[in-house]
């Protein structure tokens, strides 16, 4: 490893401010769990690393006008535990379950996650299904954005030089709707995905409304599945309309072959990933029974 000066920041301010003296040669450490690897491995390693683990404004989440507040820095084991977020978006739960292992979750964080932006992320399909917003800041100022503006390509987001991710924001109008997470590895704990699914939907006189189905691993960022939601939207709840959305949604994503899984598995994968999640979401199967 080559040796870096640290420096802790113990605000946004703080560390925005760093980010705009040391430019493209600092790197924000946030758990570390992705960031160490990069640190040992890499031949571009960074002359600062700005450490934002002590940032208080960043561990918090809050329910406020527009929506549950999710900082950047709480950990996946912190979602695990949250009573607000298991009221109003218990699918981020499921997702952050499959996360590495305990001490994984215990130190990666949710902006870690997203900033990292593998395509096989297990944050991101949940977030993308609840139509989740995040915030950036810098010298600049702030912008907010869909999360899937968010996601540029595998390792790339929207973050300029000197930006921070700060919040994602589950909006109201998604708060409490019906949605579920699966996961598939090669083994049950301690994988990457070969593909992760969410399903939301909110269920009205019978029919699927406002239906949203995001998948992971099988495009260069977390994808929506634009086509495969229209054709659900004010459908009656029920297997068919469930099984065509599903072959659907195998259409618009661009599963890879690699020494994991064929692309062909991986579609068979996808296929069973929506009309499990949509199933649990429309309420017509029960989780960890579908
Ligand atoms: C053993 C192991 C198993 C894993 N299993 C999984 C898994 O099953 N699923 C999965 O999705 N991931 C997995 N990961 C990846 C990793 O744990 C997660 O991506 C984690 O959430 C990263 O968060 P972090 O806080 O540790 O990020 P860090 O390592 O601190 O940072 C990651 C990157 O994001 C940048 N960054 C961090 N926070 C911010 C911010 N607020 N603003 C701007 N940039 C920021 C850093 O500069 C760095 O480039 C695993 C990792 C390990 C080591």
């Amino acid at each position: 490893m080559k040796p870096f000066d640290f420096i802790r920041a113990d605000s946004t301010e703080d560390a925005v401010a760093a980010l705009a003296e040391h430019g493209a040669n600092a790197r924000i450490l946030a758990g570390g769990t992705d960031l160490l690897a990069d640190l040992k491995h890499s031949q571009n390693a960074p002359g600062v690393v700005l450490d934002i683990s002590g940032v208080d404004e960043l561990t918090t989440i809050s329910l406020a006008d527009d929506g549950l507040h999710i900082g950047a820095g709480v950990t996946h084991s912190d979602i695990m535990d949250d009573p607000q977020i298991e009221e109003h978006a218990a699918a981020m739960i499921l997702a952050a379950h499959t996360i590495g292992a305990v001490q994984t979750r215990n130190m990666g964080t949710l902006g870690g996650n997203l900033v990292t932006c593998v395509p096989s992320m297990d944050s991101g399909p949940v977030l993308v299904a609840l139509e989740a917003e995040v915030v950036v800041i810098g010298a600049g100022g702030r912008r907010q954005m869909p999360i899937t503006e968010f996601f540029v390509g595998p390792r790339k987001t929207i973050l300029a030089e000197g930006e921070l991710l700060v919040d994602i924001i589950i909006p109201t109008t998604s708060l409490g709707k019906p949605a579920h997470f699966l996961k598939f590895g090669l083994r049950k704990g301690q994988a990457l995905a070969l593909v992760n699914a969410a399903s939301a939907t909110w269920v009205e006189n019978g029919t699927f409304k406002d239906p949203r189905i995001a998948l992971g691993a099988v495009a260069p960022t977390v994808i929506r599945c634009l086509r495969a939601e229209a054709s659900l939207n004010g459908k009656a709840i029920g297997t068919d309309a469930i099984n065509e959305a599903a072959k659907i949604a195998a259409f618009e994503a661009k599963p890879i072959d690699d020494f994991r899984a064929s692309k062909e598995y991986r579609i068979d994968l996808i296929e069973v990933g929506v009309r499990r999640t949509l199933g649990v979401a429309a309420g017509i199967t029960r989780a960890g029974g579908e």
